[in-house]
């Protein structure tokens, strides 16, 4: 019988591209006729009930019962025009993905008759029972129900049949058991302290938003090669596989044409994606073999994000159609490039001021220089907290391995801006200024335009780069939701605006010119924080050399990385910020230690298995072969000379195979081993510790072995697809 693996290629390459036909050449005849938007809001609300929707949206003010159920009623009559049956509530829980209950709108009505129900209780409100969602302790030390609440902020919106409700997901007690809960907390506190230090410069700020542009990065492999190798579907990476011998060297696929088949797959991601709002606007191929990337015209962080969790759902379920699976793993195959998740990240007011980005006059440039300085310092001071919101178990193989950010946080700000800030630093003086030297420094910081414009020393190697007029936050995992990364970063600039804007206040009481305090605030900032500047390679060893002199903290451990989460400066962000309490901080660490530890084990497990089940009896077999082919070899060349010539090279083989074999078994053993030692462990941070230290290294050691025999062994019989066939059958 032919192996699984022969079958599949048979299969892929058998293969013809399913062609897509295009609603309409126009997106902005079909753009969001799927979400309940405003346009759509404003046809089947009340006034009143469209009036309280708008101001929830913008004011975070609640809304009444009775507002909700005309709400409800009118998301309905849309939804049912559409042919929707059920709803769900919408949420982001602590797992991987999106989590969705449905119920239908059925229900008896007065007279006992079948009838479609959607009340304001059933939008505001569901308890879906999610006890098995991670929690972290917290559930069951209280009540095991969490409920999910309307996320009035971002807007309802259709898949399939079904009506989706964006929610946040807490516990009855009212703690956060998701992602959504911390990071709408984190932007309220940005948008406050942001808006009090806007108005030094300008005082009809009342807003200040965040804005989210993610670049995802993807693999897309054929279906039937994925279900021919058990480790890419149980843990979305390859645990073993030599590489090929040509892969991305000649950077053939990067930017290159898409190949039909996958350029058919986003032409239907793309219908879908602007069916459901999502501004999609760039594709191409990325660097690795079948890897490509998709990325939006950037939105509100808040609804950016939904939007991102969503495509990325409907990427697996679009990619289904095209017989492709989806990979978002950071790393799926060793020795090439993975996947990131670029945010680009920025804060901009009610007045349509984007804060950084340089200003048309002195006075927008200094704003520009307060809010820029202001996020070096929160960097700086959170780098631990900022890795640890980015370094997941899968993204671990990711950082650092030459392609992505290391794991040493640092800032690129560009050559010209950094000579800026130099600049500025030596020429504020602690004593008063004259009017020359105002005018001076201020005629300064005026020619940032100019400069910007013509600023194209971009750094790809930062992992988190300047780029003109945002951040991009460059160490986020591709299959990352991003709302942990700038729930780290809002929180830590919350908490850094408001020391600054004391600081600055101090100074103004003390009788320091308002400008002139602001400009002593932004040296003495600058000069606190400079160390997290970096402009060269951050790929380099050099650049660790120097972090390490700089003091800054460089940390591939996941649980170590992990654990600063509960160390002073990060509970200082988080819980200052009033972004989550402590006991919810503590909570989140043991869930992400817990997933840290329950994807070693998974892996540690698939890995076992594969070895003994499918490699070493396949490398038993082609031994055999051999063994019989030397014996052959005896019974028709009788004469030691000749026998040895022709036996010799055989017998190196079988030695090798019968080496390979005995470290697999022996070290499979001893990864056993060590995961009944680490599963008695009972606190989680002692058990996601130990299991980084000892289960973790068996699994690169394990696959050393497995990668030589597939060099050794009959093609013929080798049992799993290979790299090659993985990243070129066509
Ligand atoms: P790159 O050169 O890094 O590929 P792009 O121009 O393709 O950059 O933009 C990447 C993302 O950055 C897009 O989603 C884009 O909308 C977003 N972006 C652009 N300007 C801003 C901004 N001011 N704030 C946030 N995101 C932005
Ligand atoms: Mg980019």
């Amino acid at each position: 019988m032919a192996t699984l693996r022969f079958q599949a290629l048979t299969e892929v390459m058998s293969r013809s591209p399913k062609m897509i036909s295009l609603p309409s050449p126009k997106v902005s005849e079909y753009f969001g006729e799927m979400v309940f938007d405003k346009e759509t809001m404003a046809k089947y609300l009340s006034k009143d009930a469209f009036k309280a929707v708008m101001e929830a949206m913008d004011k975070g003010t609640s809304i009444d019962r009775k507002i909700a159920d005309s709400v409800a009623a009118g998301m309905k009559a849309w939804a049912v025009e559409k042919g929707v049956t059920h709803y769900t509530h919408w949420f982001q829980p602590l797992t991987d993905g999106t989590a969705e209950k449905h119920d239908a709108f059925i229900d008896f009505g007065d007279n006992g008759n079948v009838i479609e129900r959607f009340s304001g209780k059933l939008l505001a409100q569901q308890e879906p029972d999610a006890s098995s969602f991670p929690s972290g302790g917290i559930r069951q030390t209280f009540e095991a129900r969490g409920y999910t609440a309307w996320d009035v902020s971002s807007p309802a919106f259709i898949v399939g049949t079904t009506l989706c409700v964006p929610t946040v997901f807490i516990s009855y007690t009212g703690e956060a058991l998701d992602y959504k809960t911390p990071f709408l907390k984190a932007l309220a506190a940005v948008d406050k302290a942001a808006v009090d230090v806007c108005k030094y410069f300008d005082k009809d700020v009342t807003k200040v938003y965040s804005n989210l542009g993610w670049e995802q990065e993807y693999f897309l492999i054929d279906k039937a090669l994925v279900q021919a190798r058990p480790d890419l579907v149980l843990t979305g990476r390859t645990l073993m596989g030599h590489s090929s011998s040509k892969d991305q060297q000649l950077d053939d696929h990067y930017f290159g044409s898409i190949p039909e088949r996958a350029a058919q797959f986003m032409l239907e991601l793309e219908v879908e994606a602007y069916k459901l709002g999502i501004p999609v606007k760039t594709r191409h191929n990325e660097v690795a073999p079948n890897q490509f990337e998709v990325a939006p015209i950037f939105e509100e962080a808040n609804l950016a994000n939904d939007h991102n969790q969503l495509i990325m759902d409907i990427m697996k379920r679009v990619a289904r159609h095209h017989n492709f699976e989806v990979l978002f793993h950071e790393k799926p195959f060793a020795g090439i490039n993975g996947s990131g998740k670029h945010n680009n990240w920025s804060i901009s007011t009610n007045t349509g001021v984007n804060l950084l980005s340089p200003g048309k006059n002195p006075k927008g440039n200094l704003q520009f220089l307060t809010f820029l300085t202001n996020v070096l310092a929160a960097v700086y001071k959170n780098q631990d907290l900022l890795r640890a919101s980015i370094l997941t178990t899968s993204n671990s193989h990711r950082l650092g391995a030459n392609e992505a950010p290391p794991a040493i946080i640092s800032i690129f700000l560009g050559s010209q801006i950094s000579g800026m800030l130099d600049n500025l630093a030596e020429k504020v003086t602690d004593s008063k200024m004259t009017p020359e030297e105002k005018t001076a420094l201020k005629l300064g910081i005026g020619r940032i335009p100019e400069i910007i414009l013509d600023n194209t020393d971009r750094n790809r190697t930062s992992p988190f780069a300047f780029t003109g007029n945002r951040f991009e936050f460059r160490a986020v995992g591709s299959s990352a939701n991003n709302a942990a990364a700038l729930t780290a970063i809002s929180a830590a600039l919350a908490v850094q605006l408001k020391e600054f804007k004391k600081d600055v206040d101090a100074l103004i009481d003390k009788g320091v010119k308002k400008d002139e305090a602001i400009f002593q605030m932004i040296k003495k900032t600058y000069l606190e924080s400079k160390a997290i500047k970096f402009d060269g390679d951050g790929y380099s060893e050099e650049w660790v050399k120097e972090a390490a002199k700089r003091g800054l903290t460089n940390i591939t451990s996941v649980p170590e990385s992990l654990m600063k989460y509960l160390d002073a400066p990060a509970k200082k962000a988080l819980v200052e910020s009033g972004v989550m309490s402590e006991k919810e901080l503590e909570a989140r660490v043991e869930v992400e230690l817990e997933k840290f530890t329950m994807k070693v084990q998974i892996e540690s497990r698939v890995l076992g298995d594969l070895a003994i089940n499918h490699i070493v009896p396949t490398a038993i077999k082609y031994q055999t072969t051999l063994l019989n082919n030397v014996k052959s070899i005896k019974e028709v060349f009788s004469s030691e000379e000749e026998y040895e010539a022709l036996a010799g090279s055989r017998k190196e083989i079988i030695k090798e195979i019968s080496g390979h074999i005995t470290n697999i078994k022996a070290k499979v053993n001893k990864m056993i081993e060590a995961r009944k030692r680490c599963n008695k462990i009972e606190d989680a941070e002692e058990k996601a510790f130990a299991y980084d230290k000892e289960v973790k290294p068996f699994l690169d050691d394990i696959r050393y072995h497995i990668d030589k025999l597939e060099l050794i062994v009959d093609d013929e019989v080798w049992p799993l697809p290979k790299y090659r066939e993985i990243l070129f059958t066509r």
